[in-house]
């Protein structure tokens, strides 16, 4: 028996037999050809294009019925890669130039592409070379007029184990018969962790070496849960997991009835369940999940994805569609939240010595006006597509705030005189993760629509503890007393100035501290789609008069320890239903 630890990129367990794909290894031939070979050589270049286009066309018509509108938006970027001018200029100018090969010239110019895109900080960017990579490998295969492995045919019931797995493998394979994915590479964010998640399909991803250690027919254990695979269980193994599977479908299950219900308390408190987003492709996942809205849309990530700073079109292109496929349910977008570990190809940014103190969100908007207007303006142009709220992150006192409601009136202004059209009474929020905001929240209350807490700071600034530091990270605590009495101090003083508040740091959808937040009054709750169907399970199973008496019980407490045992013996006693 092998057991192996890698990212869990979907969750749950499969258990099966093991389908080996091999990677295609192809020689790539390297000759000079003639002057006069050369119209020859770039005509067999557009006929592989051609041929790949339509490819992808067909596999379009095919799966049409079981694709997403990410599956969909995928494979259109990859036809448009594929008639990028810019690129199939390139590489027949190449051709021209040296005089070389095709095949040989697409293989260099995919490597200087490649090598450029790796040398990203940025995961999501880095995740695209997957795509580059696909493309290429399709249009090469039609060069070099070989067939192609299709998972389209699998017959049988498989856990997927390969070295890589493209996006366009992923779409195109049977997936009532892939019942779980181990790869070898991979991350939460490419493509393919996408689709897996979005078919529910178990998958373990960035293994480094499953598809060395794992043979075909193997017996394999994927366990999306834990990020762990196990090759060949021993037979005591096998009947854990069994118990696991019979546990994890009535769960799933369970789950899936809930998306019909509403999340609300034994004593018929009703609470919003919002999800966070940070690429429009998420929305999918966000709809099936049942959330009441999108209470966090990382904007910046349109920023870290794309090479260039996206323009105004673009950026208002992204939130049409999300508001639009919402049809109505609020969108919370969140204005840039740069800086920090979050850096963007297209932006300056200078190196500081402590950058989660330094340039970040509204302090580098509020800098760089012309950034933060064209934002704010594709937004506002964005809101008549549905039900937009505008959030400002990291505002750290009514100064700022100030400032930043003065640029957007500023653009609304401008807008108004443009005659462009924007709704008129869009909902403006503030985001409270700085100490100093909590402290001042009674003040700031009195000048936004409503608050969302982003504990994921706040925990870092209150207990001055780096969120990403995995040396201290015993001390980021979010049962920490003095970060629950902050908690309790921003949603008592936004109450008294009659507005909500949600939360949008990871702590809302820790299933630990629902019933915690429930009783200090938490009114929208935020988090990843996955997390929703286990928070409403919980918020459904108990009263809103217990969860009130939790509330007080731990703000008297005074170590995190004592309110962690607390909590987990009040619901333990009450919820065995949450844990699968
Ligand atoms: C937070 O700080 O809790 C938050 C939601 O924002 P981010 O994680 O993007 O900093
Ligand atoms: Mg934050």
């Amino acid at each position: 028996m092998n057991e192996f630890k890698g990212i869990s990129v979907s969750p749950g367990i499969a258990m099966g037999k093991v389908f080996l794909l091999k990677e295609e290894k192809y020689s790539i031939p390297k000759y000079a050809i003639q002057t006069k070979e050369i119209k020859a050589e770039i005509d067999r270049f557009s006929g592989a294009i051609e041929n790949a286009i339509g490819e992808i066309k067909r596999l379009q018509e095919k799966s049409a019925s079981e694709m997403g509108e990410s599956e969909k938006q995928l494979l259109d970027s990859h036809i448009s890669m594929l008639s990028d001018e810019e690129f199939t200029g390139d590489i027949e100018k190449k051709v021209n130039e040296s005089k070389m090969n095709v095949e040989w010239i697409l293989l260099q110019v995919i490597e200087e592409l490649t090598k450029k895109i790796n040398e990203s900080s940025d995961e999501y960017i880095r995740a695209r070379s997957l795509d580059i990579h696909d493309v290429s490998r399709r249009v090469m295969r039609h060069l070099l007029l070989r067939e192609r492995v299709s998972l389209s045919d699998l017959s049988e019931e498989v856990i997927l184990v390969a070295h890589n797995l493209l996006p366009s493998d992923a779409i195109g394979m049977n997936k009532k018969m892939v019942r779980g994915i181990a790869i070898d590479l991979g991350s939460k964010t490419s493509h393919t962790a996408i689709i897996a998640r979005s078919f529910n399909i178990p998958s373990v991803m960035g293994l480094s070496e499953i598809s060395q250690q794992a043979s075909a027919g193997d017996d394999i254990i994927i366990d999306g849960n834990r990020g762990v695979v196990i090759v060949q269980p021993s037979a005591e193994v096998k009947i854990a997991y069994h118990t696991n599977l019979v546990k994890w479908h009535r769960h799933e299950k369970k789950l899936e009835e809930l998306k019909k219900l509403k999340a609300e308390t034994r004593d018929g408190k009703a609470i919003a369940l919002s999800a966070n987003i940070e690429v429009a492709e998420e929305v999918d996942a966000v709809i099936k999940h049942g959330a009441d809205g999108i209470g966090l849309f990382r904007s910046e990530f349109l920023f870290m994805r794309s090479p260039s700073v996206p323009t105004e079109e673009e950026q208002y292109r992204t939130y049409k569609y999300v508001l639009e496929r919402m049809k109505g349910k609020t969108v919370t977008i969140r204005t840039l939240d740069l800086g920090g570990e979050k850096m963007v190809p297209g932006l300056k940014f200078e190196a500081e010595d402590n950058p989660i103190l330094g340039w970040r969100a509204v302090r580098y908007c509020l800098a760089k006006p012309d950034v933060f207007k064209t934002q704010l303006r594709a937004m506002l142009r964005a809101s008549i597509h549905g039900n937009l709220e505008i959030m400002f992150p990291m505002i750290s006192g009514i100064e700022e705030l100030l400032k930043v409601l003065d640029v957007l009136d500023m653009v609304k202004h401008e807008l108004k005189k443009e005659k462009t059209e924007f709704r008129k009474d869009i909902p403006v929020g503030a985001m409270i993760e700085v100490p100093s905001a909590a402290l001042t929240s009674e003040i700031i209350a009195k000048k936004v629509d409503f608050f969302s807490i982003g504990t994921n700071d706040l925990i870092q600034y209150t207990i001055a503890v780096d969120r990403s530091n995995e040396k201290i990270a015993y001390l980021y605590e979010p049962f920490h007393p003095g970060v629950l009495r902050l908690i309790k101090m921003i949603i008592d003083n936004a109450h008294e100035a009659g507005i909500p508040v949600s939360m949008c740091g990871e702590m809302a959808g820790d299933p630990h501290a629902a019933v915690v937040l429930l009783g200090l009054h938490l009114d929208q709750f935020s988090m990843s789609s996955f997390s929703i169907p286990e928070i409403k399970n919980i918020i459904r199973n108990v009263s809103f008069s217990e969860a009130e008496e939790v509330g007080k019980a731990i703000l008297k407490m005074k170590f995190s320890q004592e309110i962690d045992e607390y909590v987990r013996d009040w619901m333990e006693a009450r919820l065995a239903v949450v844990t699968y």
